[in-house]
């Protein structure tokens, strides 16, 4: 089975390569930004849209004249950011994402690479930028190289290599299958009743980046000291965003190998609830990213992944008779059975049903 993967290092970059990256970073975030204005005008002035093709041919052409500055970084990384805007156009249009937006430097910095790419012990060798040392030693490293993308966090580089390998077909995985309901009081809740929370270390750092971000607001604007708290700030972001990736991994790994079947919500967040505190609640537990690790990792270990539609009443149904309530408030976390009178707690019975739609799907 042909699967595709990442691989992820951290760079030493030495001077030179520093500066580079940076103009890398820079210029991707100038083409996106530049193709972004120029579709609005487009738009505007001609009715019409474009394409990542005709961009950087127009790009191209402006480079030799007014932005020959792009000549000191490869062309893949303008090229690549213009086929993120395409992406990003593209998925605006179906109602999957909101109108793209203008990237801010600092904020944004990450560029793609294709071409000649290659991997070394101790180096990941870039068109452009050469052999850059990287942290780890990169033994485990294996498969046929699609992109690198290069990306900063805080003070540190990355670089993601997507590939493609060959792995053996899995055996059907042996088990019981198992719903999967959203928690908000709990990151999930399994159709057995067990409760899965977030890391403690991982809610104690959300607190913490609440206090210092608050912190961070009341700094003058410019001072060094804002600087300073933004650096910190940075870190700690890296810090949450490592320790719910860990987590998340730890979780879809084990379901995905202990599971035939796992069902889950159709999780549109954008469309789920109106409240922006939960919304907010939802986009920092991750579920976007789990669903994600869910999707490649059950074809990896030989499970399955179904997901019930947007208006399967997993919430509202009683998993013991099939009554649906017409309505049920988001701060009931109880509730009994008109009909057969049994007692339901909302998340765990919202589970079952995600477990018994298996059966209707
Ligand atoms: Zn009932």
């Amino acid at each position: 089975m042909l699967v595709n993967k990442a691989y992820r290092y951290e760079l030493k970059p030495n001077k030179m390569q520093l500066v580079l990256l940076k103009k890398h970073a820079g210029c991707a975030r100038f083409a996106w930004n530049w193709g972004l204005a120029e579709r609005k005008r487009l738009w505007e002035e001609e009715r019409r849209t474009t394409n990542a093709i005709e961009q950087h041919r127009k790009l191209n052409e402006l480079k030799k004249t007014d932005f020959f500055w792009m000549y000191e970084v490869s062309k893949c990384a303008p090229q690549e950011a213009l086929r993120d805007l395409d992406r990003a156009f593209k998925n605006f249009f179906q109602g999957r994402a909101s109108y793209p937006h203008f990237k801010k430097k600092g904020i944004h910095d990450s560029f793609r690479l294709t071409g000649t790419i290659k991997v070394f012990l101790r180096h990941v060798q870039l068109p452009r930028l050469g052999k850059i040392k990287v942290k780890e030693e990169t033994r485990k490293f294996k498969g046929r190289i699609l992109s690198a993308t290069v990306s900063r966090e805080a003070d540190r580089w990355y670089v993601s290599l997507a590939v493609e390998v060959e792995i053996p077909d899995p055996a059907p995985v042996e088990g019981e299958p198992i719903g999967i309901d959203v928690g908000l009081n709990h990151f999930a809740v399994l159709s057995t009743g067990e409760k899965i929370e977030a890391p403690k270390s991982l809610k104690k750092n959300l607190k913490r980046l609440k206090k210092l971000s608050r912190r961070h607001s009341r700094k003058q604007k410019g001072s060094n000291n804002r600087k300073k708290s933004a650096l910190k700030l940075a870190r700690l972001y890296r810090k949450i965003r490592n320790q719910r990736k860990d987590f998340l991994h730890k979780l879809s790994t084990w379901l995905a190998k202990t599971k035939p079947a796992i069902v889950i919500e159709d999780l549109a967040v954008k469309n789920m609830i109106k409240n922006r505190r939960l919304s907010r609640h939802i986009a920092d537990a991750g579920w976007g990213e789990f669903k994600r690790m869910l999707e490649y990792k059950t074809i990896w270990y030989g499970s399955k992944l179904v997901v019930a539609p947007r208006f399967y009443p997993s919430s509202r149904r009683c998993s013991n008779c099939g009554y649906v309530l017409p309505e049920l408030k988001l701060s009931t976390r109880r509730w009994t059975c008109p009909k057969c009178g049994v007692c339901q707690d909302r998340d765990v019975n919202a589970a079952i049903n995600l477990l018994q739609y298996l059966n209707t799907a």
